[in-house]
């Protein structure tokens, strides 16, 4: 029985070793990766619903990786957040959505850009300076980015943040909450935060036109948002019976795959073309 025990053990310390390897591997590419511009942007439109005008994008990051094809953050953002290259990839992906944002603007397209930060980024008392240097290289208004910030982050260090985050306020840049409602955070923080919207977490949104508990918490926080002079953004928007709903209780914009997954700039120009935006 003893050895049956030992065996296991070692099984599971050689499985532990593969897996472990295997994140080295992917961190040593990410490094490589990093250097050698693998890093792509798709775009989820977001629509003001009372217009029906779709007002700005949220930027969310892909790997496209030599050999593995189109990588996800959730396989890599934990690694880069670990080994401390969190800094380095949020000012990549501010460089290429601010390179986008410029370009649509030469188009006419007055489209707001979201970004997300990490935990990190709001420990590091740089940002604000590399987001300003950003902005004007791109000749970007700061007005035409926002930046999201999840509840869970937020809480971590309140008062190193809140100083990244208000010096990212004064130069005119919009923040959301993001993922809210998940987090275990007090109500506290909303007075206190210098944040423009509540970003409701998809948990709570796809399925508000069914579950009552759902609609009882949008309707809710869309009243929150308003009495805090925050505008309430829902993601996580699946159906048109969703949409309605929404609409019903007066959510400022929505996003979800009901209006469109995130795309690559050229899909997502041609999705605005086709609905007739411009
Ligand atoms: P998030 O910020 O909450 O972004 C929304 C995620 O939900 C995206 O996944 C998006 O593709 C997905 N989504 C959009 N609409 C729907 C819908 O109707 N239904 C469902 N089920 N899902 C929907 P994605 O792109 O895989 O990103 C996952 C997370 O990775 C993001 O969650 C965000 O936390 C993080 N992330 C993505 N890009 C960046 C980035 O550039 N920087 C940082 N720091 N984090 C990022
Ligand atoms: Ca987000
Ligand atoms: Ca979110
Ligand atoms: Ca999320």
């Amino acid at each position: 029985a003893k050895n049956d025990h030992r065996g296991v053990a070692l099984a599971t310390g050689a499985a532990d070793d593969v897996a472990g390897r295997q994140r080295l591997t992917t961190l040593e590419e990410l490094r490589v990766g990093l250097d050698r511009g693998e890093l792509a942007l798709h775009y989820q439109p977001q629509m003001h619903l009372a217009s029906g005008t779709v007002t700005g994008v949220e930027a969310l990051v892909r790997w496209d990786h030599p050999r593995r094809g189109l990588v996800f953050p959730d396989v890599f953002l934990p690694l880069a957040e670990h080994a401390g290259l969190m800094g380095r990839l949020t000012l990549q992906v501010l460089d290429i959505a601010l390179a986008q944002s410029r370009d649509w603007r030469a188009d006419g397209l007055d489209l707001v850009v979201a970004v997300n930060l990490s935990a990190s980024n709001l420990q590091d008392t740089t940002l604000p300076g590399h987001v300003a240097d950003a902005l004007s290289r791109y000749e970007v208004p700061p007005a035409a980015l926002h930046l999201e910030v999840t509840e869970e982050i937020l809480m971590r260090d309140a008062a190193r943040a809140t100083a990244v985050l208000e010096e990212l306020r004064e130069m005119g840049v919009r923040l959301a909450v993001d993922d809210y409602g998940t987090g275990y955070s007090s109500l506290a923080y909303l007075h206190a935060l210098p944040v423009d919207d509540l970003k409701l977490d998809r948990a709570f949104v796809t399925h508000c036109d069914t579950d009552p508990r759902s609609a009882a918490i949008v309707k809710s926080t869309v009243e929150l948002a308003h009495n805090l002079g925050m505008r309430m953004i829902a993601e996580g928007v699946e159906s048109e019976a969703a949409l309605d709903r929404l609409r019903d209780w007066d959510c400022d914009l929505v996003q979800g795959y009901h209006l469109s997954r995130p795309l690559p700039a050229d899909r997502f120009t041609a999705w605005l073309a086709e609905r007739h935006i411009f």
